[in-house]
This record gives C-alpha cells, sequence and structure tokens, in this order.
C-alpha cells in the first residue's frame, strides 16, 4: 500500500501493531520526496517556487494535504486509549513537516547551472584538433553565461513576524507536554463569546464601547476563550488544548492597545484536576520561557468563567525582581490571567463537573513578545516597517 492510500485509511481499517511504525513511514515518505527535490535541483526560479509549492501543497495543504488525512483517519478517528500516543506522534510530525513549508524548502532546493545551448565544446574537442592552441583558446574563450565567478542572485527571503515567533516557541512548549492545538473562528455568536463562558448580560465587557459588534447576535470575538466551549463540546473530557489566535477589541491604538491582538488561552481538564497542577504548569512554562531563575507569583482575581481566578506574575526578567523601569520598581511584571474552570462552564460546554475538573489560563503574545523583545510600542508589530520586522 502507498503512504497515499495508507492515509486515506483509518487506523482501526489499518489495525497497526506500532502505531508509531505507521507515522515512521510517513515520516520517511515526507523526507525521501523532500531529498528527491533537492537533489534535483530547478531549471529556474520559476520552476523551483512551482515545485517547492507543488510538494508543500501535496503534504500540507489544509483541504487533501497527507497530513490532513493523516489528522482526519488516524488522530481524529483513533480510539480513546490510543489518543494520547497518536496525538504526541502527530504533533512531532507536524513539527518536522515545517521543513516543507515553501519558505523552507527554498533555501535548500538549488538551482541548476545551464549548458550554453548549441556553443558548447568538450575539452577532448579542443585538444585533439590539428591546431591545438587555437582550440585551447577557443575552449578557453568560449561563450559562457556570464561571468562564473560572480555570486549567484539570491532573492532576499522573509522571516517569520515576531509574534509568530512568540507564538511557536510558547506552543512548542504546550505541545511537549501533550497539549494539542485547537482554533476556532474570529467572527463568534454572542452565546459562544459571552453566554457559554457565565459572562452575564450586565458585563461591562459586552459593551460596545469595549465589543465590536456584526449584529445584535454576532461578535468579533473579543478572546479566545469560546473556542474552550467548542472544543469542550467537540472533544468533552478529559481535554489538554491551548488555544492562539486574533482577537478584537473596540481599543483605540496607541502604545499598548490595538483593536486586532494576539491570545493564546490553555485549558486542561480531567478527572482529578487542581490548583495545583495550575500553579505547577505554569511555572514549569515560565522557567522553559525566561529561564530557570525566574519566579512565580499567583494572586486572587476574578474573571466570570473560573473560580477561584488568579492573575500570574513573573519576577522582572530585567532586573531580577530588583525593581526597574519595566516592573515599575516592584519587581514583579504580571503577565496573565487564569484560574479553575467555573462548573457552570463546564457544564455548559456538556461536561459534568461533578466527574471532572479542569484550569485555564490566558495571556497575550503580543505583550509577550514585547517583553522578551524589549519593545516599548505594540503598534510596531502591526505597521510592517521592514527596518523594525528585520531584527528578528
Ligand atoms: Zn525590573
Amino acid at each position: 500500500m502507498t503512504i497515499d492510500e495508507k492515509v486515506r485509511k483509518t487506523l482501526a481499517e489499518l489495525s497497526p501493531t506500532d502505531p508509531k511504525k505507521l507515522f515512521d513511514e510517513v515520516r520517511a515518505a515526507m523526507e525521501q520526496e523532500r531529498n528527491a527535490l533537492i537533489s534535483r535541483g530547478a531549471a529556474s526560479e520559476s520552476e523551483r517556487d512551482n515545485l517547492c509549492k507543488e510538494l508543500r501543497d501535496r503534504w500540507l495543504a489544509r483541504k487533501n494535504g497527507l497530513l490532513s488525512f493523516v489528522d482526519e483517519n488516524w488522530l481524529k478517528a483513533s480510539p480513546k486509549e490510543l489518543k494520547p500516543l497518536v496525538g504526541r506522534n502527530f504533533n512531532a510530525l507536524r513539527q518536522e513537516s515545517t521543513a516543507l513549508e515553501v519558505a523552507a524548502l527554498m533555501k535548500e532546493v538549488p538551482l541548476r547551472a545551464q549548458a550554453p545551448a548549441g556553443r558548447e565544446i568538450s575539452i577532448s574537442d579542443a585538444f585533439s584538433a590539428s591546431d591545438s592552441v587555437s582550440a585551447a583558446v577557443s575552449y578557453i574563450n568560449r561563450e559562457v553565461p556570464g561571468d562564473l565567478t560572480l555570486p549567484g542572485n539570491r532573492r532576499p527571503l522573509g522571516s517569520l513576524h515576531p509574534v509568530t515567533q512568540m507564538q511557536r516557541e510558547i506552543e512548542e512548549i504546550f505541545l511537549n507536554l501533550g497539549f494539542r492545538i485547537e482554533s476556532g473562528p474570529e467572527i463568534e455568536s454572542v452565546y459562544y463569546n459571552f453566554d457559554a463562558l457565565n459572562i452575564p448580560e450586565s458585563h461591562p465587557s459586552r459593551d460596545d464601547w469595549d465589543t465590536l459588534y456584526i449584529d445584535s447576535k454576532t461578535v468579533l470575538r473579543t478572546h479566545t476563550s469560546p473556542v474552550q466551549i467548542r472544543a469542550m463540546e467537540k472533544y468533552g473530557a478529559p481535554l489538554y488544548i491551548i488555544i492562539p489566535g486574533k482577537c478584537y477589541r473596540h481599543d483605540n491604538p496607541d502604545a499598548s492597545h490595538s483593536p486586532m491582538f494576539h491570545q493564546i488561552e490553555g485549558l486542561a481538564i480531567a478527572s482529578d484536576i487542581t490548583f495545583a497542577d495550575l500553579k505547577g504548569t505554569l511555572d514549569f512554562f515560565a522557567k522553559k520561557l525566561f529561564g530557570e531563575k525566574i519566579r512565580t507569583r499567583f494572586q486572587p482575581s476574578f474573571f466570570p468563567f473560573t473560580e477561584p481566578s488568579g492573575e500570574v506574575s513573573i519576577s522582572c526578567i530585567f532586573c531580577g525582581g530588583e525593581g526597574c523601569r519595566v516592573c515599575k520598581e516592584s519587581g514583579w511584571i504580571e503577565v496573565m490571567g487564569c484560574g479553575m474552570v467555573h462548573p457552570q462552564v463546564l457544564r455548559n460546554g456538556g461536561i459534568d463537573p461533578e466527574k471532572y475538573t479542569g484550569w485555564a489560563f490566558g495571556l497575550g503574545i503580543d505583550r509577550f513578545a514585547m517583553l522578551m523583545y524589549d519593545i516599548n510600542d505594540i503598534q510596531l508589530f502591526f505597521q510592517s516597517d521592514v527596518r523594525f520586522l528585520k531584527q528578528f
């Protein structure tokens, strides 16, 4: 069976003794096709563009890409007991598949040097001719395509946006902890954005001043949290997901506000989740991202969708807690909100709060990138100024 046929079958139909071996096969096929393209090279830049795009789409296209079949038929359709194993393997595969992105391929696939049409004289022709000196001279002076000693034309390649880089760094940490990435619509119903999250009709965030309404029942989502409910409805418990994405609020753009911004949200639901798991996970996350010396501090707070709720601060990454301009001399920087998922929110997602508990957190990716790279104006991210973006 070819790999194309295999990914179109469900895990049950393939009934592998070891699902990991199936993933190894996919990985081997992916590498083989990539290596074949690299050793083949391309005759022109436009051919290279096309070949790279073709290979990328074959594997990564959202619709009918080979990995999308693996996702549908192996991961989503896998029996519950295999899900963690299959999920881990799929996440690893997806990480490796970034080598098939067009930008990554373009760096590897070489342009073949072309022989000048009809003008080539072989060296043996040249030196076996009766007038060997003039033949040798004509060989040396033969027409060649330009000066081969000049450096080639390298088209400048773009790079990932600093916010995307930050997002991927955060994702990486949680993927390694066994979370999976989930996404949802940016145009969202009032039900998912507010009602299902236990945000009462009277809550100020529902006001026109904070929320961008499409109509009375539809908004541009103000946070990534509606995806929590969608994921609970879709997968049930246990559930370990992170949700990165764009959010929108009726904010005037200034150095720390933007009407469009990026959030990442985490959600863990299982039968024995406690606040200790939340603290442990977020402390581990902060240390992974900012360094082992970072300390975390949890303070009580309030959100309608968690109970109890907390704000997480990290010890200042600039002064180590001594006090400086960035931490306003406090030694601490507030970085995210978190809490235990409110029982009513679990119920709204179709999960029995008597059987399951969960925690959630939410943070601003742009704010993290500003912290990480010491940037003092969020607008810089969205102005597309190459002089700024080039630094990352
Ligand atoms: Zn400081």
